[in-house]
């Protein structure tokens, strides 16, 4: 993807066409959006499609989007989803400005339409246990069985249910149910269950109440209590969508929503259920919500991708009625062009052999000029110390190269980045046979990278940091993909099973071209020829530089795949 793709005025999505008949109509004079997320995980990229649509929309449109919490379910929800849910959409560039709000701030209300159907016969408390209620649900092809509960009176089930909310039961003895069609096509209008008893403590309501809403009974109330005009969610709620309706239509709510479902969105290489996320977490395969390795939007901001690249991402991929799964690839490349764009170019030697140059004076240091970023002038150039004793990166020397190797062997001639031609003249080994040093001769014509005057050529230009100003001694980490099965997911395959074994790396000894020492936590820059890296946003500190790999210069796992 290039940042043309992502400019061009895009075609309009399914969703955004219905938005414009329905302003085009009259039938609504604005558009209210709204992201409902559970504060029971962190969020992921999924979760960000689903913010760029719901808050993308409001944006576009002139409206709003609501946040709100969906906390109807008191046992698995906490303050710290609650508060980094907050953190990850303000990151991705969204705002919900007063519009926040909690699906329990309306239970005395749903309470209220829950008495209402009561009254009007069209809900009933049932004593019949789940198991029991499961059984009598019938199948596709059967229809299910009335409960032997049904018929009470609207007396009896205006006691019972108040008996409910005041723990006059166990938990489970009893639920409320609405009463609509046990023989009905659609699972979700077989008598669905609204309450049910439970005592937990909620992270809201405190222990206030004993009795907790279902989801669907909550939620298109939500909605129309915040006069969402368009409620957008993935397709796993299609089915819900004829019970969503029947609410709205038995209920005194204040406003009509409309309910419009589009494609989860999923991504190869990864897992995206939070139960799995969660369990990645509890069980420490990975360091935490926020380890660079995991989909989350915490995880891909402190590995170093860009908003932008997550948002640009999102535009790329679209809204569709079909599910599939994305290349991971693709947002890797949507990283790859925000940070060619903005980020610096550095030389960082991460796994250093030592140079030293035996025909330049001891006593002298050169000063070379470097572009910071070819793609932005603005950004300026730098000096770069160069002196006698330098480091190059292993992987750039080679004892025995082959023919085709061009970088830097014995007897053989290299570029050194803006600076010098550099020769190999003799190999340094410790006793182990490992080598240690190298001593080479550089060539004074060649100043700036020129060619020598004498016909010599080298083909390959290699990086480089000056031994005596380097920083250092610099952490950096390797991320890369945590599993290495494009589809680790499925009924037949654990996920826990394809843990990529390679997935982090740790090097404690890179060299840094001494201009970084002015890095920040959070920034990021281009290690020339190694990749995107970032500060680490947590361990970095003044004299301990930390650097993630935020993703290599280009797609290493392309070649893998095709092999
Ligand atoms: P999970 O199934 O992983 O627990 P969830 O759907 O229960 O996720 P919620 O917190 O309820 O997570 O999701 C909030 C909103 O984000 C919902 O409207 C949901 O449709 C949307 N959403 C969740 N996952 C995705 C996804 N993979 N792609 C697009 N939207 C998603
Ligand atoms: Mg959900």
């Amino acid at each position: 993807m290039s940042n043309e793709t992502a400019d061009k005025p895009e075609h309009k999505d399914f969703i955004r066409e219905i938005i414009d008949a329905d302003l085009a109509s009259g039938k609504h004079a604005g558009t209210v959006t709204r992201f409902p997320p559970e504060p029971n995980g962190y969020l992921h990229i999924g979760h960000a499609k689903a913010i760029c649509l719901s808050f993308g929309i409001a944006q576009e449109y002139g409206g709003r989007c609501n946040l709100r919490f969906d906390d109807t379910n008191p046992s698995k929800e906490e303050q710290e989803y609650v508060d980094s849910i907050q953190e990850d959409i303000r990151w991705l560039g969204f705002d919900w400005g007063d519009d926040l709000f909690f699906a329990s701030d309306y239970f005395d209300t749903l309470y209220g339409y829950a008495v209402h159907l009561i009254k009007e016969g069209k809900a009933f408390v049932d004593d019949q246990t789940f198991a029991e209620m499961k059984a009598t649900r019938g199948t596709l092809q059967e229809p299910g069985i009335n409960s032997p509960f049904r018929d009470r009176s609207v007396e009896e089930n205006l006691e019972l249910f108040e008996k409910m909310k005041a723990g006059e039961f166990e938990d489970g003895a009893k639920v409320l149910r609405a009463k609509i069609d046990m023989a009905h096509v659609n699972m979700n209008m077989r008598d669905p269950v609204l309450y049910r008893i439970l005592r937990a403590h909620h992270h809201r309501t405190g222990d206030k109440w004993c009795i907790y809403p279902m989801y669907d009974f909550t939620h298109g109330q939500s909605d129309a209590l915040e006069h969402v005009t368009h409620s957008l969610c993935t397709l796993e709620f299609e089915n819900h969508r004829p019970l969503y309706d029947w609410f709205i239509e038995n209920l005194p709510v204040p406003a009509t929503p409309r309910q419009i479902e589009f494609a989860r969105l999923n991504v190869t290489y990864t897992v995206m259920s939070k139960r799995k996320l969660l369990q990645l977490v509890e069980e420490n395969y990975v360091s935490g919500w926020n380890d660079p390795r995991m989909p989350t939007i915490s995880g891909m901001r402190r590995r170093g991708y860009p908003a932008e690249a997550l948002r640009n991402f999102c535009k790329t991929i679209g809204i569709t009625k079909f599910n599939s799964k994305h290349d991971v690839a693709l947002l890797e490349n949507a990283v790859r062009d925000v940070m060619n764009r903005e980020s610096e170019r550095r030389m960082a030697v991460l796994d250093p052999i030592k140079v030293t140059i035996t025909n330049y004076d001891e006593a002298q240091v050169e000063m070379f000029e470097c572009i910071n970023n070819p793609e932005d002038e603005s950004a300026g150039t730098r000096e770069v110390p160069f002196c006698r004793e330098l480091y190059i990166d292993s992987d750039d020397f080679m004892e025995d190269a082959p023919k085709k190797f061009f970088r830097l062997s014995f007897g053989r001639e290299v570029r050194l980045r803006g600076a010098y031609w550099l020769k190999c003249n003799e190999i340094l080994k410790n006793d182990a046979g490992e080598v240690i040093e190298l001593l080479c001769t550089y060539d004074p014509e060649t100043r700036g990278g020129a060619n020598p005057t004498d016909g010599r050529k080298v083909k390959a230009t290699i990086h480089w940091v000056s031994a005596r100003h380097a920083f250092e001694p610099a952490e950096v980490r390797l991320y890369d993909r945590l599993f290495s099965h494009d589809n680790p997911d499925t009924k037949k395959r654990n996920f826990l099973d394809h843990i990529n074994e390679e997935s982090f790396t740790v090097l404690t000894n890179a060299k840094l071209e001494p201009s970084l020492a002015e890095w920040k936590p959070g920034d990021s820059v281009q290690f020339e020829r190694v990749g995107y890296f970032c500060a680490d946003d947590m361990d970095f500190e003044e004299g301990k530089p930390v650097f993630n790999r935020t993703v290599g210069l280009r797609d290493s796992w392309a070649k893998v795949k095709s092999r």
